[in-house]
């Protein structure tokens, strides 16, 4: 029986970790792949306060895998199938067993979405990027095009005008699904283009991403955008949705557009389950606000088992 079982360890998972073990919580992380999540895929961390040199997103969570297990956390890699949370006693099924603990964080976080084009998958990590805080400052002068028309879109469309030369947002409708305040920056924004009723058809390039066909829905006319700027290549942040990982959780947790709710200490609508980094409807997909958001589960949990053993 543990006190504590972590589902996922990205940065969220590892952080809540740290403090449930910390807190001498006998603590298990169950990650189906190597530790890390969606920062392995980071190449510079550059925003995480107290490393100002950067770090590589993989070394960061190997270390911060360290420190859960310099704390006693024990990791295990096993891919989680099935949960039972609503008792007293939480049950866990994965691929290699099954575990009984008196309290859960859900921290296995969200994929983005790919829009399935020729040249996405080539071009990754050469051009093509989900994420514009991460990867942004590569496109210095760049020709940049965010693709989608929510929340993220036009958040990161507004970001990358910060860097990029120009910033086309290619939506594939007339009307924008983002928030209006967030709208209004980009209206008011000169460096921003939209391309309305327009969809990436196509990446091309060499070592890197040089050229994208964009058709226009209504005429069907197809333009091609070759890169200009000082920077040899464009840039292509794609933000059309994430998927949340919830599939094993087999409807027992309270979810908002497939995210799990939770108030703003974690806590889901099961006494003793809490949820924290990316998964959380709330969040803002970044590593430094899902470290402070497991750290807080785990301290819930925390207070949570000294309650019960009252
Ligand atoms: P989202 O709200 O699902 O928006 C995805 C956008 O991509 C939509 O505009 C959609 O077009 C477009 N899209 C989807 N599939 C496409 C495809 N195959 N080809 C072209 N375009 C496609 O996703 P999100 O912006 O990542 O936001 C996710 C959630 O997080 C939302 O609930 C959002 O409110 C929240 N969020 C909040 C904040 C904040 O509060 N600051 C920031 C970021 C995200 P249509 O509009 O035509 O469907």
């Amino acid at each position: 029986m543990y006190d504590l079982i972590i589902i996922g360890g990205g940065p969220a998972g590892l952080s809540a970790g740290i403090y449930g073990a910390r807190a001498r919580l006998n603590t298990l992380i169950l990650e189906k792949e190597m530790a890390g999540g969606q920062i392995n895929k980071t190449l510079d961390v550059e925003n995480y306060p107290g490393i100002p040199d950067g770090h590589s997103g993989m070394q960061l969570a190997m270390r911060m895998e360290e420190q859960a297990k310099a704390f006693g956390a024990e990791v295990k890699q096993e891919m989680v199938e099935s949960v039972d949370l609503k008792g007293q006693v939480k049950k866990i099924k994965t691929n290699q067993g099954e575990y009984e603990t008196l309290s859960v964080i859900i921290t296995t976080g969200a994929n983005p979405k790919k829009l399935g084009v020729p040249g996405e998958e080539e071009f990754a990590g050469r051009g093509v990027s989900y994420c514009a805080t991460c990867d942004g400052a590569f496109y210095e002068n760049a020709d940049v095009f965010v693709v989608g028309g929510g929340d993220s879109a036009v958040e990161e469309a507004n970001f990358m005008t910060k860097i990029a030369r120009k910033v086309y947002l290619v939506h594939r409708r007339d009307e924008l699904r983002a928030a209006k305040s967030l709208q209004e920056r980009v209206f008011n924004n000169d460096k921003i283009e939209i391309l309305w009723d327009s969809v990436l058809k196509e990446i091309k390039g060499d070592k890197l991403a040089k050229e994208v066909l964009i058709e226009n829905v209504k005429t069907k006319e197809v333009k091609s955008f070759c890169s200009t700027g000082d920077n040899d290549g464009l840039g292509i942040f794609i933000y059309v949705g994430y998927i949340p990982i919830t599939d094993y959780l087999g409807g027992q947790l309270d979810l908002v557009d497939g995210y799990i709710k939770t108030d703003g200490k974690m806590q889901t609508n099961l006494q003793g389950v809490y949820a924290a980094g990316d998964i959380r409807y709330e969040g803002f997909k970044q590593v430094v606000t899902a470290v402070g958001e497991g750290a807080t589960a785990a301290m819930m949990a925390e207070k949570y088992l000294s309650d019960l053993s009252r």
